[in-house]
């Protein structure tokens, strides 16, 4: 059993998939590691920390050579895996969505796609989550950027020349990411304030010290859909959401927007007649800009400036901390596989529930239920 770890080949990754921490713990499973020159560069590890740990460190072809099992971060293209196993597994993220064209070259080259962002939210694969483990460290990555291009304090301060006020600090979307943020901020001194469509997330924010900010007396505004992830809100929702947020949005000094919809574009929560109602000097994260952008006018890796407002968003967040990012992709990797190892087998064997959630291809066919083509 051959498991190969590749240097990321997307731009602007600076993430690895394997540490020499999971590099040990895979050898003693009995699979054998062979790693890329280079592949942990980004993210301070060395080649020889790779092989201290006992991988082979070898250039891309020859690590990918009769691997059965393949690590990415982000999936490589089907071509940097030829020599590879025919149906080896690659688990990676794959942007199923988004990325057709590559979930089918996989099933036509045969190998078996594993979509790490489709892993259940249930109890037994949190420690496989890898959407958990970077979210929050995206989280907290974003309030520190958007304190960087603040041009003020954020904690009250009293000093003999006078007192600096606290900032305020409003994180739209409370999932993990928001979470982060909102516990970071609190950290850094702020006075923070917090919204989302699921009512679930009140309690959760107030326990952080925070303050909710909620539509109230608007039908059907639950909001949580299956695998406790947002679904669309009505229109009505919307429009009552974007009158409160309007009002609240013009008191505040940073905000930060987390909010995502599975398989859709992100929602878009703030305009840029509410960014014009913003004081100057104001800072907005967009977190989501990857995928469409929370905010109007966001740009990916940019710092946009509208009304007097900065507007920030990175296209790869939690890249910016690349060494913890890395050490909990490759934990959550590691979790994942060991998980179901089977000692006989020497490899592992995926059951029913996890296996079909985050199987995309197998067998030269598509095969995932959300891509609609079990
Ligand atoms: P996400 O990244 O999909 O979305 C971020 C947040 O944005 C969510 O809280 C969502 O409700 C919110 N949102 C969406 N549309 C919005 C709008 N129009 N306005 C305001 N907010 C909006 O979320 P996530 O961080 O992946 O978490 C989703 C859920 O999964 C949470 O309930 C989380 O606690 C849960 N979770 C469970 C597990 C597990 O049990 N294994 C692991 C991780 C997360």
């Amino acid at each position: 059993m051959r498991i190969a770890v590749l240097k990321e080949r997307a731009p602007g990754e600076t993430r690895v998939a394997a540490t020499p921490e999971t590099v040990k713990k895979f050898l003693a499973l009995g699979a054998g590691v062979a790693v890329e020159e280079g592949a942990g560069a980004a993210a301070s590890i060395t080649d020889a920390a790779y092989r201290e740990a006992g991988a082979d460190v070898v250039p891309g072809p020859q690590a990918v050579e009769e691997a059965d099992i393949v690590l990415g971060i982000q999936a490589p293209d089907v071509m940097a895996l030829a020599g590879a196993r025919p149906g080896a597994m690659v688990a990676a993220l794959f942007d199923p969505f988004a990325r057709g064209d590559r979930v089918q070259a996989y099933a036509d080259a045969g190998f078996e796609a594993l979509s790490m962002e489709f892993m259940p939210r249930i109890t037994r694969a949190q420690s496989m989550d890898v959407l958990s483990s970077q979210s929050n460290l995206a989280g907290y990555k974003a309030v520190l950027a958007a304190a960087n291009v603040y041009g003020r304090a954020f904690p009250m301060m009293m000093t003999a020349a006078g007192t600096v006020q606290a900032a305020k600090v409003f994180v739209m979307g409370v999932g993990v990411a928001g979470l982060q943020a909102i516990a970071t901020a609190k950290r850094l001194g702020a006075q923070v304030s917090a919204t989302d469509v699921r009512s679930a997330t009140k309690e959760q924010i107030l326990s952080l010290g925070a303050k909710p900010i909620f539509v109230e007396n608007v039908a059907g505004i639950e909001g949580e859909g299956s695998g406790g992830y947002a679904t669309e809100m009505s229109e009505e929702y919307k429009a009552a959401q974007a009158e409160l947020v309007s009002g609240h949005i013009a008191k505040q000094d940073i905000v930060i927007t987390t909010a995502l919809i599975p398989g859709r574009p992100a929602p878009r929560l703030i305009s840029d007649e509410q960014i014009a109602s913003m004081k100057a000097g104001s800072v907005i994260f967009d977190l989501a800009v990857a995928q469409g952008g929370n905010v109007e006018g966001a740009a990916a890796d940019d710092v946009v400036e509208r009304h007097g407002v900065k507007i920030v968003g990175y296209s790869n967040t939690a890249g910016h901390l690349a060494a913890d990012a890395s050490a909990l992709f490759a934990r959550n990797h590691y979790n994942f596989l060991s998980a179901f190892w089977d000692k006989e087998a020497g490899k592992p064997v995926l059951d029913e529930e996890i296996g079909n959630a985050v199987r995309l291809t197998q067998g030269g066919r598509i095969v995932n239920e959300r891509l609609g083509s079990a």
